[in-house]
This record gives C-alpha cells, structure tokens and sequence, in this order.
C-alpha cells in the first residue's frame, strides 16, 4: 500500500530510494538497471521495491468521509 520503509527480510531502509526509483521506472527505465544505480545489491531488497504496489492515492479517494467532520479549535 505505502512505499516500503524497510526490506521485509532484511531490515535495510528502503523509503529514500523509493521515490527515484518510482520517477525513473514510470519514464521507462529498466527497473533492475535503476536498482543498480541505486546501489540495491541483496535480492531481497530488489524483490521488496520491484514488488511494492503503491496505491495509496487510489485509496485516499474512499477515505474523505471521515475527514468531513469539523474538528473544535482549541
Ligand atoms: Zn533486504
């Protein structure tokens, strides 16, 4: 749902490298190439960016019913 923070497995930080690594993929670039740049060496971190689904801005539409109330200012 989110961009991942951590490898699953491995526990190295992730989220840094998700935002170039999506922008350079979206334009068309081979994403194993780009992991390579982005000096993603272990399998398990390459599984975990090459099989994240982001879609939390697809979900965000269905989430404004609970933002519509009107929270007391202090
Ligand atoms: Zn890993």
């Amino acid at each position: 749902m989110l961009a991942p923070v951590r490898c699953f497995t491995c526990g190295a930080p992730l989220a840094h490298l998700w935002p170039e690594f999506k922008k350079r993929v979206e334009a068309g670039e081979d994403p194993g190439k780009v992991l390579d740049d982005l000096g993603v060496k272990r399998y398990c971190c390459r599984r975990t960016m090459l099989a994240t689904v982001a879609y939390i801005e697809e979900l965000v539409v269905y989430t404004h019913i609970g933002f519509k109330k009107k929270v007391k200012p202090y």
